[in-house]
C-alpha cells in the first residue's frame, strides 16, 4: 500500500536548493541579483575560505520592513511578478521566489536590511531552513545578507566542494559577468580580507579595461546597432585577443548573463573568416529585445533562455556582427592583398608597362560585353556571360610595382593597395602547412608526394616507440612509411607542402617537436600537425626564388588565419601608405 504524504517546507526548500545552490557562486549569483533588482547602486561582496565560510553581500538599495523581511525567506515569496501576465514580460532578475528560502535550508543565514530614511533596520536569523529570531537594529540603508557555513546540514554537497581556490574562480566568473552588465553599477570583491576588484561606476569599455587589463581597450572595436525593438550593443575583440579555450565571450539578454548556443554561434559565424575553428574571439555583448521574444523560465538558474525563433535570432545577429568583423579585418595588415596572377607575370615577362596592360584589359573587356550584350539575347545565359567576365576583371592586380623581393634572408616584402606589408617567411609557411595538414585530417583528404628515392630511416629505440604512437596521424596527413626491420623506417612519401630536401631528417625532428610540446598540448593530433608543420616549413635564412614567394604569399592569403601563427605570433608587419607619408611630413 503507498503511504503518500506531503514533505514539510524544510525539505522541500531542501530539495529545490538543489537545483538553485549547486555551489557558493550560485549564492554569490543570487544575493547580486537581488540586490540589482533592489535598485542597488553599490554591492559589496565578502568571500571567505571560497565561500565555504562566507558569502556576504551588502548593498545600498531599497531594503526590506520587518514583514518583508520575514516574508523573503518563504519559498514562492517575491515581490517582482504577480499575475501569470507578469510571468511573460519579466525585467528583474529574480521572479521565481525561491532563492532565499533555498539558500537558507542549506546555511546559517544572517540577513540585515532596512528602509532608507527609516531609523531601525531587522536583523533575521535562520539556521538550516528554520527561523531562529528577528531583532531591531540599527539602519544600513539597504540589506546586507551573510550566508555561513554553505551545506553545513547537506554533508554529501560540503563534501563535493572543490578547493577554496576553485570555489573562489567560480565566484569571480560569476562576479564578473554582473560588473560587464551593469557596469553604471559600483562593485566590490574581498576574499579573506583582501580587496580582489574595487570597481567604480564607469562606461562598458572602461570597466572591461579594469577586469581584464588595459591593453583589452585598445584591441576592441564598438558595436552597436539595431532599434528600439531588437539592439545590440557592446564590444568586440580583435585578433590579438584569441584565445585557443573559451572563457572571454559575454552575452546578455535584457541586462541578464546568458549561455546560449544560437547566440555564441551567430558571433562565431560572424568571425568565421577570420578565425579557426579552434580560436575563441573576446566579446561582451548586450542584446535588447521585448520580453515576449524570449522564454527565461527554462532553468532554476535562470542562466538558459530560448528564444521564440532560434532561426532568424541567429541570422539577424550574424549579419550584424558580420559588418562589425568586416572593420576589424579592414584593420589587419595585408587584407586588401591582391594575389599575384598569371596575368601580371605574363604582362611583366613581356616586358609590358603593367597599367597599360589593365587598360587594354578592361578596354577589352568593355567591348567584350557590349559583345555578348549583341550576341546573347537569352538573359540567363547573358548574365552568366557578364559575371563571368566581371570576375575576371576582380581578379586583376590593381597596383603597379615591385611584386615581391626577399628581406635578410627571412622576410618577404610586397605590396597592397593600402600599403606595404612584410610576411615573415618562416611562419607564414608554418601556418600554411599547419592549415594544409588539418584541413586533409579534417577531411580525410590527405596528398602525398611520392618520392622518387624512398629513404631509410635508422631511429633509437624510444624514438621508434614513439614514431609508433604517431604514426597513424603521420599518415593522416600525408606521409607513407613502411618499415624497415629493427628500429628503422623507409619514407616513400611525404605531405605535397612540404618543403625538399628534408625527407630523411623530418621524421627524427616531428618527433622531437613532440617530445617538446607534449607538456603544453593535450591533443595528440594537434600536437603532431604543430610538430611538422613549424619542422617542415621553409627556415629563416632560406633563399626563395620570386616564384615560390608568390606561392607563399598566395597561400598564406588563402588560409583561415593569414595574420597569426599557430603561436599565436604575428606573421604580417604592415606598414600602411598614410604612416609612410606622415614620416615624410606630407600629412
Ligand atoms: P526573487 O528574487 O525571485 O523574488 P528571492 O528569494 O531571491 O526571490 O527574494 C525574495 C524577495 O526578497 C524578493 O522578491 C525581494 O522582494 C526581497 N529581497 C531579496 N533580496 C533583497 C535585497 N537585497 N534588497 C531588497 N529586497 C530584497
Ligand atoms: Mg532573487
Amino acid at each position: 500500500m503507498p503511504n503518500i504524504k506531503i514533505l514539510p517546507e524544510t525539505l522541500t526548500n531542501k530539495i529545490a536548493a538543489g537545483e538553485v545552490v549547486q555551489r557558493p557562486s550560485s549564492v554569490v549569483k543570487e544575493l547580486i541579483e537581488n540586490s540589482i533588482d533592489a535598485g542597488a547602486t553599490e554591492i559589496n561582496v565578502i568571500i571567505k575560505n571560497g565561500g565555504r565560510s562566507l558569502i556576504q553581500v551588502v548593498d545600498n538599495g531599497s531594503g526590506m520592513d520587518k514583514d518583508d523581511l520575514l516574508l523573503a525567506f518563504e519559498r514562492y515569496a517575491t515581490s517582482k511578478i504577480y499575475t501569470e501576465k507578469d510571468l511573460y514580460n519579466i525585467k528583474t532578475l529574480g521572479f521565481r521566489g525561491e532563492a532565499l528560502a533555498s539558500i537558507a535550508s542549506v546555511s546559517m543565514v544572517e540577513a540585515i536590511s532596512g528602509i532608507k530614511g527609516e531609523e531601525e533596520a531587522h536583523r533575521l536569523e535562520v539556521v538550516g531552513g528554520t527561523f531562529k529570531k528577528i531583532e531591531p537594529c540599527p539602519n544600513i540603508g539597504g540589506t546586507s545578507i551573510s550566508v555561513k557555513n554553505l551545506f553545513f546540514n547537506v554533508p554529501a554537497r560540503r563534501k563535493f566542494l572543490k578547493s577554496a581556490e576553485v570555489e573562489f574562480r567560480h565566484i569571480i566568473g560569476i562576479f564578473r559577468k554582473f560588473t560587464l552588465s551593469f557596469p553604471e553599477l559600483m562593485f566590490t570583491l574581498v576574499h579573506n580580507e583582501r580587496e580582489i576588484y574595487i570597481l567604480h561606476a564607469e562606461n562598458l569599455l572602461d570597466r572591461i579595461g579594469n577586469l581584464f587589463s588595459k591593453d583589452y581597450v585598445d584591441n576592441l572595436i564598438e558595436v552597436n546597432d539595431g532599434n528600439e525593438v531588437f539592439s545590440i550593443t557592446g564590444y568586440i575583440g580583435n585578433l590579438n585577443l584569441l584565445r585557443n579555450r573559451r572563457g572571454e565571450q559575454f552575452w546578455f539578454v535584457n541586462g541578464r548573463y546568458i549561455v546560449n548556443r544560437t547566440l555564441n554561434n551567430a558571433v562565431l559565424g560572424a568571425y568565421s573568416p577570420l578565425i579557426s575553428g579552434e580560436e575563441y574571439p573576446f566579446y561582451c555583448l548586450k542584446l535588447s529585445i521585448e520580453p515576449f521574444q524570449v522564454d527565461v523560465n527554462v532553468h532554476p538558474s535562470k542562466m538558459e533562455i530560448k528564444f521564440k525563433d532560434e532561426y532568424n535570432i541567429y541570422n539577424q545577429i550574424k549579419n550584424i556582427l558580420a559588418k562589425y568583423v568586416n572593420k576589424l579585418r579592414e584593420k589587419l595588415p595585408g587584407f586588401d592583398y591582391i594575389p599575384i596572377t598569371d596575368f601580371y607575370k605574363k604582362e611583366k615577362e613581356m616586358g609590358k608597362i603593367l597599367t597599360n596592360g589593365i587598360k587594354k584589359e578592361s578596354d577589352r573587356q568593355g567591348s567584350f560585353l557590349e559583345a555578348i550584350r549583341k550576341s546573347t539575347p537569352d538573359w540567363k545565359e547573358r548574365a552568366r556571360k557578364f559575371s563571368e567576365v566581371i570576375r575576371r576583371e576582380e581578379e586583376q592586380p590593381g597596383e603597379v610595382g615591385i611584386p615581391v623581393f626577399q628581406f635578410a634572408k627571412r622576410y618577404i616584402i610586397t605590396q597592397t593597395k593600402s600599403g606595404i606589408i612584410i610576411i615573415d617567411q618562416h611562419v607564414a609557411h608554418e601556418r600554411i602547412l599547419y592549415e594544409e595538414a588539418y584541413n586533409s585530417i579534417k577531411e580525410k583528404n590527405w596528398k602525398s608526394q611520392q618520392l622518387l628515392f624512398p629513404q631509410v630511416v635508422e631511429l633509437t629505440y624510444e624514438d621508434y616507440s614513439i614514431l609508433l604512437e604517431i604514426l597513424p596521424y603521420l599518415e593522416k596527413i600525408g606521409f607513407k612509411l613502411r618499415d624497415f626491420g629493427k628500429n628503422a623506417v623507409i619514407v616513400e612519401a611525404v605531405p605535397a607542402g612540404m618543403r625538399w630536401g628534408i625527407e630523411s631528417t623530418i621524421i627524427k625532428e616531428i618527433i622531437d617537436g613532440y617530445l617538446e610540446n607534449k607538456k603544453d598540448e593535450p591533443s595528440a593530433t594537434k600536437n603532431v600537425i604543430a610538430s611538422y608543420s613549424c619542422k617542415a616549413a621553409i627556415k629563416s635564412g632560406d633563399k626563395l626564388t620570386e616564384e615560390e614567394m608568390i606561392t607563399l604569399v598566395n597561400k598564406l592569403f588563402m588560409t583561415n588565419n593569414p595574420y597569426f601563427c599557430p603561436h599565436g605570433r604575428p606573421i604580417i608587419v604592415n606598414l600602411t601608405i598614410d604612416e609612410i607619408d606622415k614620416r615624410f611630413g606630407r600629412k
